[in-house]
């Protein structure tokens, strides 16, 4: 089984609507044997790659998508906040997104402690968006992993999930996070041609090797459709040449954990 933790829904070109987009995903996890995804929706309304109440809405009836949320805490306030709350009560949301370099906030932010608090009580994991952005490494800045540990070790009982693991600086990433217990890793966009022409394939390799070596429950299969490819994303892990039992691990056991989804009976 597979379980892809990190899937976007963008709407690109002239005749592309919302249900196209998400045919066309549905047709590409049959192709590339993915069981489940996780859908993050965009934190800004009218988004092309949909808001969280476009995609709540869109894949309501279709039980092998997940949707997490999203916020916007420079214009989304205390009504957002108990939308989200309502939503995790109900499990139609299962993580929260946060776009730190995407949007020019620090996840230390004390505007995301609400978030944070929410989170931790409804054990609903906080992804946070690491690393560069295409041509933009200065946007780094905002998603040190020095903060994702301060947020870390202020909530013990929540569970965060690096996203993209700060490439291209991924050694730094985790000699930094690796020795706090509720940080997770998803491998989304780790193999990427960008991602890997700045990063090195074998820096990528060395720091996903070393995290299993030191607790194989920690990394997340996760790609970044549609910006990414599924395929290569696939490979990736293969190349770890992880034992049968860590590679399950990787590809669902430890996202349905995580995200305490309901799926493979509850037998993580
Ligand atoms: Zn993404």
């Amino acid at each position: 089984m597979r379980i892809d933790a990190h899937v976007h829904l963008p709407v690109t070109g002239d005749d592309r609507t919302f249900d196209k987009a998400k045919d066309l995903l549905l047709c590409d996890m049959r192709e590339h044997d993915v069981e489940y995804a996780i859908l993050i929706p965009d934190n800004v309304s009218g988004s092309p790659i949909g808001d969280t109440e476009t995609a709540l809405s869109l894949f309501e009836s279709t039980p092998n998508i997940f949707v997490m949320g999203t916020i916007d805490i420079q214009r989304q306030g205390q009504e957002w906040i108990a939308r989200l709350d309502e939503l995790m009560t109900r499990r139609r949301i299962v993580g929260m997104k946060i776009f730190p370099g995407h949007d020019p906030i620090y996840p230390t932010d004390p505007r995301l402690f609400p978030i944070y608090n929410l989170c931790q009580t409804q054990g609903v994991p906080v992804v946070i968006h690491t690393g560069w952005n295409t041509n933009h490494p200065e946007v780094a800045k905002y998603n040190d992993p020095k903060y994702i540990v301060e947020v870390a070790r202020l909530y013990p009982a929540l569970s965060i999930v690096n996203a993209h693991f700060f490439w291209p600086d991924v050694e730094y990433c985790y000699r930094l996070t690796n020795p706090v217990p509720n940080i997770f890793y998803d491998t989304s966009a780790l193999a990427d041609e960008e991602v890997i022409r700045e990063t090195g394939i074998d820096r990528i390799r060395k720091a996903l090797s070393d995290t299993m070596a030191g607790d194989p429950r920690r990394i997340i299969f996760g790609t970044d459709y549609a910006m990414c490819d599924v395929e290569a994303h696939i490979e990736l892990i293969r190349s770890l040449s992880l034992s049968g039992d860590d590679e399950e691990r990787v590809f669902w056991r430890n996202a349905a954990r995580v995200f305490r989804l309901p799926v493979g009976g509850g037998a993580w």
